[in-house]
């Protein structure tokens, strides 16, 4: 009698142990498993290695049902270092990455966690974050981590599984938080990377993107519309006799006149449109998914922008205007398929119709179709 329940105390004890050991080896394997997915997020160098590891490698890696990953915007450049002005991929994951702006979503900035949050709560506290994606009816528990670098909310990390017990509020954090931690230092360093690539593609003077940097995109533009069939149309934008504003103001003047005209540039075209310094005083400009029509609308009130807007110094105010030529992917009505043909191309017409808009007494617009016409 005695030695059986001893026997069947050991035979629990043993039981409890082998459970135990199970567990740690799983909780072993578990660790590894973050960790190795950690060291490559902290090895990702461009924003589409960080984007392929924090928005697909994690579900895939870790079994998740789906991520949402929110980014605190403080320099206004997330969403362009992040995208790099890729339209299209920026869309297909606007309801997994979050880019939250300072002054719009400062409420939803503040109320952010600053310690990891397991189980449903966060699905309670945060719907905006899961709002929007297919799988939010599917989500049975999530881990929502705090991204934080010196000591500054930088975003969030949402885990999210189909599975009620994956993330309980009592489990351990630990390797939550070692994974967490990893992502905002690599995000960090894939901003601050993207930053110095495109310092190094502006010209220092107007912060217009430089040369270098025109010819690629433009190429890239230029395949991208041809690929879904769409328009883009390039200008030419030259300053009007800014020879005589340097004789007659000082060259320190004209140099105002180019920063003053890059930032009414800007205003007026979209966040995806490039805007180059070609050469002096000399602009080029291109508006991708744009048919010469409503460009032609654009430079309009680009040039009228120009006209109306003087710039001020000294209390003296500078009336500058500038003339643009301009041409369209569609009107080339060629088969030619060479992109760097097309480049070309369409610099070459742009430059003639600038020529025409000149002769036709500047301060003016003017489309190259065949003929040369003025707008
Ligand atoms: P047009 O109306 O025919 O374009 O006449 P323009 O005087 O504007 O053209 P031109 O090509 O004769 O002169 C351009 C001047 O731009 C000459 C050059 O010294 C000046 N320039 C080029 N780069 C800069 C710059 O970075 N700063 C300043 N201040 N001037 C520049
Ligand atoms: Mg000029
Ligand atoms: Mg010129």
């Amino acid at each position: 009698m005695m030695n059986e329940s001893v026997y069947e105390k050991n035979r629990e004890l043993q039981r409890k142990l082998d459970h135990l050991l199970k567990q740690a080896r799983a909780n072993e394997k578990k660790q590894q498993l973050y960790e190795t997915l950690g060291f490559e997020i902290i090895g990702a160098s461009t924003p589409t290695q960080l984007r392929e590891l924090l928005l697909t490698q994690i579900i895939i890696r870790l079994q998740l049902l789906d991520v949402v990953l929110c980014l605190v915007d403080y320099d206004k450049d997330t969403q362009r270092m992040f995208f790099e002005h890729d339209e299209e991929t920026r869309l297909g994951l606007e309801n997994k990455l979050l880019i939250l702006d300072t002054q719009k979503h400062a409420d939803l900035i503040r109320s952010l966690p600053v310690t990891p949050l397991l189980g449903v709560e966060a699905l309670k506290r945060y719907p905006w974050i899961t709002a929007n994606l297919e799988t939010k009816n599917q989500i049975k528990s999530t881990a929502l981590l705090p991204l934080v670098r010196s000591r500054r909310i930088t975003g969030a990390l949402m885990l999210l599984s189909h599975n009620p017990h994956r993330y309980q509020a009592d489990i351990g954090t630990l390797f939550l938080q070692k994974l967490s931690a990893m992502a905002a230092v690599a995000i960090e360093n894939c901003l601050n990377q993207q930053r110095i690539k495109e310092a190094s593609y502006q010209d220092a003077l107007t912060q217009a993107y430089n040369r270098r940097y025109f010819d690629l995109r433009f190429k890239d533009e230029i395949a991208r519309c041809m690929r879904w069939d769409d328009d883009l149309t390039c200008m030419f934008l030259d300053v009007d006799h800014f020879k005589n504003i340097n004789d007659t103001y000082g060259h320190q003047t004209g140099d105002l006149v180019l920063k003053h005209m890059v930032n009414l540039i800007k205003e007026q075209v979209r966040s995806c449109d490039i805007v180059a310094r070609y050469g002096g005083e000399e602009f080029v400009i291109v508006l991708p998914s744009t048919a010469l029509q409503a460009a032609r609308e654009i430079a309009e009130r680009l040039r009228q922008a120009i006209y109306s807007s003087p710039v001020t110094f000294c209390d003296q105010q500078l009336h500058a205007t500038v003339s643009i030529g301009m041409t369209s992917l569609k009107d080339l009505h060629t088969v030619q398929h060479d992109v760097a043909c097309i480049c070309s191309m369409l610099l070459d017409r742009a430059d003639k119709a600038l020529y025409i808009a000149k002769e036709n007494g500047r301060n003016q617009v003017a489309l190259f179709i065949n003929p040369i016409t003025s707008a």
